[in-house]
Protein backbone atom coordinates (compact mmCIF):
# COMPACT_ATOMS: atom_id res chain seq x y z
CA UNK A 1 0.00 0.00 0.00
CA UNK A 2 1.10 3.47 -1.22
CA UNK A 3 1.43 6.31 1.74
CA UNK A 4 -1.67 8.48 1.18
CA UNK A 5 -1.10 12.12 1.26
CA UNK A 6 -2.11 12.57 4.61
CA UNK A 7 0.26 10.02 6.09
CA UNK A 8 2.99 12.03 4.47
CA UNK A 9 1.97 15.62 5.68
CA UNK A 10 1.55 13.75 9.61
CA UNK A 11 5.01 12.77 9.08
CA UNK A 12 6.57 15.92 8.45
CA UNK A 13 4.85 18.49 10.37
CA UNK A 14 6.13 16.58 13.47
CA UNK A 15 9.61 18.15 12.37
CA UNK A 16 10.99 21.23 13.52
CA UNK A 17 11.64 22.98 10.57
CA UNK A 18 11.37 26.70 11.78
CA UNK A 19 13.78 29.22 9.71
CA UNK A 20 16.16 31.91 11.26
CA UNK A 21 16.26 35.65 9.80
CA UNK A 22 18.49 36.42 12.65
CA UNK A 23 20.64 33.65 11.42
CA UNK A 24 23.31 34.11 8.20
CA UNK A 25 24.15 30.32 7.93
CA UNK A 26 22.41 28.25 5.26
CA UNK A 27 20.16 26.71 5.69
CA UNK A 28 19.69 28.97 8.68
CA UNK A 29 18.96 26.25 10.79
CA UNK A 30 20.45 23.15 11.01
CA UNK A 31 17.29 21.10 11.67
CA UNK A 32 15.77 21.49 8.90
CA UNK A 33 17.86 19.10 7.34
CA UNK A 34 16.20 16.42 9.54
CA UNK A 35 13.11 16.65 7.37
CA UNK A 36 15.15 17.01 4.09
CA UNK A 37 17.21 13.68 4.97
CA UNK A 38 13.98 12.07 5.41
CA UNK A 39 12.41 13.42 2.09
CA UNK A 40 15.21 12.27 0.82
CA UNK A 41 14.75 8.44 1.87
CA UNK A 42 11.15 8.32 1.04
CA UNK A 43 12.33 10.00 -2.14
CA UNK A 44 14.62 6.94 -3.14
CA UNK A 45 12.09 4.80 -1.94
CA UNK A 46 9.73 5.63 -4.61
CA UNK A 47 12.35 5.40 -7.23
CA UNK A 48 13.39 9.11 -7.41
CA UNK A 49 17.18 7.46 -7.46
CA UNK A 50 19.09 10.66 -8.11
CA UNK A 51 17.19 11.95 -4.68
CA UNK A 52 19.79 14.32 -2.31
CA UNK A 53 20.26 16.38 -0.30
CA UNK A 54 22.79 19.08 -1.45
CA UNK A 55 24.90 21.27 1.49
CA UNK A 56 22.62 24.41 1.87
CA UNK A 57 19.91 22.22 2.75
CA UNK A 58 18.15 21.89 -1.05
CA UNK A 59 16.77 18.36 -1.75
CA UNK A 60 16.62 17.89 -5.55
CA UNK A 61 15.28 14.92 -7.30
CA UNK A 62 14.21 13.64 -10.55
CA UNK A 63 10.82 12.04 -11.90
CA UNK A 64 11.91 10.35 -15.17
CA UNK A 65 9.78 10.85 -18.16
CA UNK A 66 7.98 7.83 -20.17
CA UNK A 67 7.77 9.49 -23.11
CA UNK A 68 9.11 9.85 -26.59
CA UNK A 69 7.54 13.24 -27.14
CA UNK A 70 9.91 16.35 -26.58
CA UNK A 71 8.36 17.33 -23.62
CA UNK A 72 9.39 20.62 -21.90
CA UNK A 73 11.21 19.90 -18.51
CA UNK A 74 8.83 21.26 -15.51
CA UNK A 75 9.80 21.26 -11.73
CA UNK A 76 7.44 20.78 -8.54
CA UNK A 77 8.60 23.12 -5.87
CA UNK A 78 7.52 23.99 -2.18
CA UNK A 79 9.78 24.53 1.23
CA UNK A 80 10.43 22.59 4.11
CA UNK A 81 10.48 25.61 6.46
CA UNK A 82 8.09 27.01 8.51
CA UNK A 83 7.52 30.58 9.80
CA UNK A 84 9.55 32.42 12.40
CA UNK A 85 6.09 34.32 13.46
CA UNK A 86 4.72 31.31 15.92
CA UNK A 87 6.42 27.90 17.03
CA UNK A 88 7.11 25.20 15.32
CA UNK A 89 8.26 23.10 18.35
CA UNK A 90 6.72 20.07 18.96
CA UNK A 91 3.56 19.89 16.77
CA UNK A 92 1.11 17.67 17.73
CA UNK A 93 -1.74 17.30 15.05
CA UNK A 94 -5.43 16.73 14.98
CA UNK A 95 -7.78 15.57 12.63
CA UNK A 96 -11.16 16.53 12.82
CA UNK A 97 -12.69 13.56 10.71
CA UNK A 98 -15.56 13.89 8.62
CA UNK A 99 -16.21 17.77 9.85
CA UNK A 100 -20.09 18.39 10.11
CA UNK A 101 -19.34 22.46 10.67
CA UNK A 102 -19.37 24.82 13.33
CA UNK A 103 -16.05 26.09 15.11
CA UNK A 104 -13.35 23.88 16.07
CA UNK A 105 -12.02 24.25 19.16
CA UNK A 106 -8.06 23.22 19.85
CA UNK A 107 -7.63 21.09 22.60
CA UNK A 108 -4.13 22.21 23.85
CA UNK A 109 -4.91 26.08 24.33
CA UNK A 110 -8.43 26.81 25.28
CA UNK A 111 -8.51 30.13 23.83
CA UNK A 112 -7.78 29.04 20.45
CA UNK A 113 -10.48 28.58 18.04
CA UNK A 114 -10.96 28.25 14.74
CA UNK A 115 -13.82 30.15 14.06
CA UNK A 116 -16.47 29.94 11.07
CA UNK A 117 -17.00 33.14 11.33
CA UNK A 118 -13.58 34.20 10.63
CA UNK A 119 -12.39 31.37 8.36
CA UNK A 120 -14.66 31.21 5.79
CA UNK A 121 -13.46 28.61 3.88
CA UNK A 122 -14.57 26.01 6.50
CA UNK A 123 -18.01 26.02 4.55
CA UNK A 124 -16.56 24.31 1.85
CA UNK A 125 -15.31 21.96 4.05
CA UNK A 126 -18.43 19.99 5.44
CA UNK A 127 -17.63 15.78 5.83
CA UNK A 128 -13.90 16.59 5.29
CA UNK A 129 -10.97 15.51 7.35
CA UNK A 130 -9.72 18.28 8.14
CA UNK A 131 -5.89 18.68 10.37
CA UNK A 132 -5.21 21.41 13.08
CA UNK A 133 -2.37 21.79 15.40
CA UNK A 134 -3.38 21.42 19.12
CA UNK A 135 -3.53 25.36 19.29
CA UNK A 136 0.21 25.38 21.06
CA UNK A 137 2.03 25.51 17.20
CA UNK A 138 1.59 26.04 14.25
CA UNK A 139 0.69 23.53 12.29
CA UNK A 140 3.23 24.23 8.71
CA UNK A 141 0.65 23.16 6.43
CA UNK A 142 2.57 25.96 4.68
CA UNK A 143 4.19 24.39 2.96
CA UNK A 144 4.66 20.70 4.46
CA UNK A 145 1.24 20.33 2.58
CA UNK A 146 3.20 21.18 -0.56
CA UNK A 147 6.16 18.50 -0.12
CA UNK A 148 3.40 15.90 0.78
CA UNK A 149 1.25 16.72 -2.69
CA UNK A 150 4.41 17.07 -4.41
CA UNK A 151 6.13 13.56 -2.92
CA UNK A 152 2.59 11.82 -3.28
CA UNK A 153 2.23 12.77 -6.57
CA UNK A 154 5.65 11.78 -7.87
CA UNK A 155 4.93 8.21 -6.27
CA UNK A 156 1.49 7.84 -8.14
CA UNK A 157 3.84 8.71 -11.62
CA UNK A 158 6.15 5.66 -10.46
CA UNK A 159 3.98 3.48 -9.89
CA UNK A 160 1.87 4.14 -12.89
CA UNK A 161 3.44 3.66 -16.39
CA UNK A 162 0.14 4.18 -18.17
CA UNK A 163 0.42 7.86 -17.05
CA UNK A 164 2.65 9.60 -19.67
CA UNK A 165 4.74 12.91 -18.74
CA UNK A 166 8.25 14.46 -19.91
CA UNK A 167 11.00 14.84 -16.77
CA UNK A 168 9.61 16.41 -13.80
CA UNK A 169 12.31 17.73 -11.56
CA UNK A 170 11.41 18.11 -7.78
CA UNK A 171 12.67 21.38 -5.43
CA UNK A 172 12.10 20.95 -2.29
CA UNK A 173 13.95 24.20 -0.38
CA UNK A 174 14.53 25.75 3.20
CA UNK A 175 14.41 29.44 4.24
CA UNK A 176 11.43 30.33 2.20
CA UNK A 177 10.22 32.14 4.76
CA UNK A 178 12.88 34.61 5.74
CA UNK A 179 13.00 35.15 1.88
CA UNK A 180 15.92 33.40 1.20
CA UNK A 181 14.35 29.91 -0.66
CA UNK A 182 16.04 30.33 -3.78
CA UNK A 183 19.55 31.82 -2.88
CA UNK A 184 21.31 28.93 -3.35
CA UNK A 185 19.82 26.87 -6.21
CA UNK A 186 22.05 25.43 -8.55
CA UNK A 187 19.98 26.13 -11.95
CA UNK A 188 22.16 23.90 -14.09
CA UNK A 189 21.66 20.87 -11.50
CA UNK A 190 17.43 21.42 -11.86
CA UNK A 191 17.84 21.75 -15.23
CA UNK A 192 13.93 22.43 -15.86
CA UNK A 193 12.35 25.04 -18.29
CA UNK A 194 9.66 26.11 -15.98
CA UNK A 195 8.48 25.52 -11.99
CA UNK A 196 5.12 25.74 -10.07
CA UNK A 197 5.45 26.18 -6.86
CA UNK A 198 2.74 24.31 -4.60
CA UNK A 199 2.21 26.78 -2.13
CA UNK A 200 -1.11 28.67 -2.51
CA UNK A 201 -4.80 28.48 -0.43
CA UNK A 202 -7.53 27.55 -1.58
CA UNK A 203 -8.28 24.65 -3.56
CA UNK A 204 -8.25 25.85 -7.30
CA UNK A 205 -6.36 28.83 -6.83
CA UNK A 206 -3.48 29.73 -9.59
CA UNK A 207 -1.83 32.68 -8.85
CA UNK A 208 0.41 34.08 -11.89
CA UNK A 209 0.77 37.95 -10.08
CA UNK A 210 2.88 39.71 -7.13
CA UNK A 211 3.72 43.04 -6.63
CA UNK A 212 6.08 44.65 -8.20
CA UNK A 213 8.51 46.34 -5.09
CA UNK A 214 11.34 48.79 -5.01
CA UNK A 215 12.59 49.75 -1.27
CA UNK A 216 13.49 53.87 -0.54
CA UNK A 217 15.40 55.40 1.48
CA UNK A 218 15.47 58.97 2.12
CA UNK A 219 18.55 61.14 3.94
CA UNK A 220 17.70 63.73 5.54
CA UNK A 221 20.77 66.45 6.36
CA UNK A 222 19.64 69.22 8.68
CA UNK A 223 21.71 71.99 10.48
CA UNK A 224 22.43 71.79 14.04
CA UNK A 225 23.32 73.96 16.81
CA UNK A 226 23.15 74.85 20.58
CA UNK A 227 19.23 75.07 21.42
CA UNK A 228 20.84 77.85 23.16
CA UNK A 229 21.69 80.27 20.31
CA UNK A 230 19.42 78.82 17.79
CA UNK A 231 16.82 81.22 16.69
CA UNK A 232 16.09 81.31 12.99
CA UNK A 233 19.36 79.08 12.56
CA UNK A 234 18.11 75.13 13.13
CA UNK A 235 16.77 73.19 10.84
CA UNK A 236 16.14 69.96 12.67
CA UNK A 237 15.87 66.97 10.74
CA UNK A 238 13.58 65.30 13.03
CA UNK A 239 10.96 68.02 12.19
CA UNK A 240 12.09 67.90 8.32
CA UNK A 241 11.27 64.22 8.80
CA UNK A 242 8.21 64.14 10.83
CA UNK A 243 6.93 66.71 8.05
CA UNK A 244 7.14 64.19 5.46
CA UNK A 245 5.48 61.53 7.21
CA UNK A 246 2.70 63.61 7.57
CA UNK A 247 1.89 64.51 4.53
CA UNK A 248 2.32 61.18 3.04
CA UNK A 249 -1.76 60.30 1.22
CA UNK A 250 -3.56 58.57 3.39
CA UNK A 251 -5.38 56.38 0.61
CA UNK A 252 -2.10 54.41 -0.24
CA UNK A 253 -1.00 53.02 2.65
CA UNK A 254 -1.38 49.03 3.63
CA UNK A 255 -4.18 49.83 5.79
CA UNK A 256 -6.30 51.68 3.15
CA UNK A 257 -5.34 49.49 0.56
CA UNK A 258 -6.80 45.87 -1.22
CA UNK A 259 -6.90 44.15 -4.09
CA UNK A 260 -4.69 45.39 -6.71
CA UNK A 261 -4.21 48.90 -5.47
CA UNK A 262 -0.44 49.81 -4.77
CA UNK A 263 1.05 51.70 -1.10
CA UNK A 264 3.50 53.71 -0.15
CA UNK A 265 4.76 52.65 3.44
CA UNK A 266 7.49 53.92 6.06
CA UNK A 267 9.32 50.98 7.56
CA UNK A 268 11.50 53.23 9.60
CA UNK A 269 12.20 56.52 10.62
CA UNK A 270 15.63 57.59 12.78
CA UNK A 271 17.00 60.28 13.80
CA UNK A 272 19.12 63.33 15.28
CA UNK A 273 18.68 67.21 15.04
CA UNK A 274 21.71 66.88 12.14
CA UNK A 275 20.96 63.86 10.67
CA UNK A 276 17.28 61.69 9.45
CA UNK A 277 17.00 58.30 7.32
CA UNK A 278 13.86 57.03 6.20
CA UNK A 279 13.34 53.77 4.72
CA UNK A 280 10.16 53.05 2.68
CA UNK A 281 8.63 50.10 0.61
CA UNK A 282 6.27 51.14 -2.50
CA UNK A 283 4.41 48.48 -3.69
CA UNK A 284 1.79 48.31 -6.77
CA UNK A 285 1.13 45.25 -9.30
CA UNK A 286 1.94 47.85 -12.09
CA UNK A 287 5.82 48.53 -12.00
CA UNK A 288 5.32 51.71 -14.04
CA UNK A 289 3.22 53.02 -10.99
CA UNK A 290 6.69 52.08 -8.66
CA UNK A 291 8.08 55.37 -10.36
CA UNK A 292 5.01 57.50 -10.23
CA UNK A 293 4.59 56.75 -6.75
CA UNK A 294 8.43 57.01 -5.84
CA UNK A 295 7.81 60.56 -7.96
CA UNK A 296 4.76 61.31 -5.96
CA UNK A 297 7.23 60.85 -2.48
CA UNK A 298 10.16 62.43 -3.56
CA UNK A 299 8.01 65.28 -4.60
CA UNK A 300 6.46 65.69 -1.06
CA UNK A 301 10.37 65.33 -0.06
CA UNK A 302 11.24 68.54 -2.01
CA UNK A 303 8.08 70.59 -0.98
CA UNK A 304 8.58 70.21 2.99
CA UNK A 305 12.49 70.92 2.82
CA UNK A 306 11.79 74.07 0.86
CA UNK A 307 11.17 75.33 4.03
CA UNK A 308 14.32 74.46 5.29
CA UNK A 309 17.08 76.28 3.08
CA UNK A 310 20.04 75.19 5.25
CA UNK A 311 18.63 71.33 4.79
CA UNK A 312 19.20 68.55 2.26
CA UNK A 313 18.55 65.42 0.71
CA UNK A 314 19.38 62.67 -0.86
CA UNK A 315 16.93 59.95 -2.39
CA UNK A 316 17.86 56.40 -3.41
CA UNK A 317 15.02 53.85 -4.86
CA UNK A 318 16.49 50.12 -4.73
CA UNK A 319 14.65 47.89 -6.73
CA UNK A 320 13.37 44.36 -4.85
CA UNK A 321 11.22 42.51 -7.04
CA UNK A 322 9.22 42.46 -10.06
CA UNK A 323 5.56 41.29 -10.92
CA UNK A 324 5.91 37.54 -12.17
CA UNK A 325 3.34 38.25 -14.63
CA UNK A 326 5.45 40.02 -17.09
CA UNK A 327 7.90 36.89 -17.35
CA UNK A 328 4.45 34.47 -17.37
CA UNK A 329 3.00 36.56 -19.97
CA UNK A 330 6.10 35.90 -22.26
CA UNK A 331 4.65 31.98 -22.47
CA UNK A 332 1.02 31.24 -21.74
CA UNK A 333 1.15 28.14 -21.43
CA UNK A 334 2.78 27.35 -18.46
CA UNK A 335 -0.31 28.90 -16.49
CA UNK A 336 -3.20 27.77 -19.03
CA UNK A 337 -1.74 24.13 -18.42
CA UNK A 338 -2.01 24.68 -14.92
CA UNK A 339 -5.86 26.17 -15.53
CA UNK A 340 -6.88 23.15 -17.46
CA UNK A 341 -4.73 20.68 -15.07
CA UNK A 342 -6.87 22.09 -11.99
CA UNK A 343 -10.13 22.31 -14.26
CA UNK A 344 -9.43 18.23 -15.06
CA UNK A 345 -9.20 17.56 -11.58
CA UNK A 346 -12.68 18.84 -10.85
CA UNK A 347 -12.41 22.19 -9.83
CA UNK A 348 -13.57 25.80 -10.80
CA UNK A 349 -10.10 27.49 -11.62
CA UNK A 350 -9.46 30.72 -10.33
CA UNK A 351 -6.47 33.32 -10.78
CA UNK A 352 -5.51 35.72 -8.65
CA UNK A 353 -2.87 38.00 -7.72
CA UNK A 354 -0.62 37.71 -4.46
CA UNK A 355 0.08 41.59 -2.25
CA UNK A 356 3.80 40.20 -1.60
CA UNK A 357 6.39 38.44 -3.29
CA UNK A 358 6.82 34.52 -3.73
CA UNK A 359 9.87 32.47 -4.41
CA UNK A 360 7.82 32.15 -8.02
CA UNK A 361 8.68 35.72 -8.38
CA UNK A 362 12.57 35.49 -7.85
CA UNK A 363 12.77 32.41 -9.83
CA UNK A 364 10.90 33.59 -12.20
CA UNK A 365 13.36 36.54 -12.81
CA UNK A 366 16.23 34.09 -12.49
CA UNK A 367 15.07 32.48 -15.31
CA UNK A 368 12.88 29.85 -14.57
CA UNK A 369 9.50 31.30 -15.16
CA UNK A 370 7.23 30.03 -11.89
CA UNK A 371 3.38 30.53 -11.12
CA UNK A 372 1.99 29.25 -7.48
CA UNK A 373 -0.67 26.72 -7.16
CA UNK A 374 -2.01 26.08 -4.30
CA UNK A 375 -1.70 23.61 -1.23
CA UNK A 376 -5.39 23.79 0.63
CA UNK A 377 -3.84 25.30 3.83
CA UNK A 378 -4.70 28.24 5.46
CA UNK A 379 -4.46 30.63 8.11
CA UNK A 380 -0.61 30.42 7.63
CA UNK A 381 1.91 31.35 10.21
CA UNK A 382 -0.86 31.11 12.67
CA UNK A 383 -1.73 28.59 15.54
CA UNK A 384 -5.55 28.36 13.90
CA UNK A 385 -3.60 27.01 10.87
CA UNK A 386 -5.75 24.31 9.27
CA UNK A 387 -5.71 22.18 5.76
CA UNK A 388 -7.71 19.04 4.78
CA UNK A 389 -7.07 16.04 3.76
CA UNK A 390 -9.65 15.88 0.95
CA UNK A 391 -7.59 19.45 -0.51
CA UNK A 392 -4.75 18.07 -0.33
CA UNK A 393 -5.62 15.30 -2.35
CA UNK A 394 -7.34 17.84 -5.02
CA UNK A 395 -3.96 19.18 -5.06
CA UNK A 396 -2.17 15.96 -5.59
CA UNK A 397 -4.59 14.90 -8.60
CA UNK A 398 -3.77 18.73 -10.07
CA UNK A 399 0.00 17.89 -10.06
CA UNK A 400 -0.88 14.66 -12.07
CA UNK A 401 -3.11 16.38 -14.52
CA UNK A 402 -0.47 19.17 -15.27
CA UNK A 403 2.06 16.30 -15.95
CA UNK A 404 -0.26 14.64 -18.17
CA UNK A 405 -1.22 18.09 -19.97
CA UNK A 406 2.37 19.10 -20.57
CA UNK A 407 2.77 15.83 -22.29
CA UNK A 408 -0.07 15.66 -24.24
CA UNK A 409 0.48 19.28 -25.70
CA UNK A 410 4.02 18.68 -26.63
ZN1 LIG B 1 4.72 29.02 2.08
Amino acid sequence: MADTVLDRFLRYVVIDTQSDPQSSTQPSTEKQRNLGRLLVEELLAIGLSDAHLDEHGYVYATVPGNTDKAVPVICWCSHMDTAPDFTGTGVKPQVVRNYQGGDIQLPGDASRVIRVAEHHELANQIGNDIVTSDGTTLLGADDKAGLAEIITAADMLMRDPSIRHGTIKLLLTPDEEIGRGVDKVDFDKLGAQYAYTVDGETAGDIEDETFSADGVEINIAGVAMHPGFAKGRMENAIKIAGGIIARLPTDMTPETTERRQGFIHPVSVTGSMAEARLTFIIRDFDTAELAAKEALLEGIVKDVIAAYPGSSYTFAVREQYRNMKEVLDGNPAIVENAVEAIRRAGMTPRRGSIRGGTDGSRLSFMGLPCPNIFAGGHAFHSPLEWVSRQDMEKAVATLVELAKVWEERA
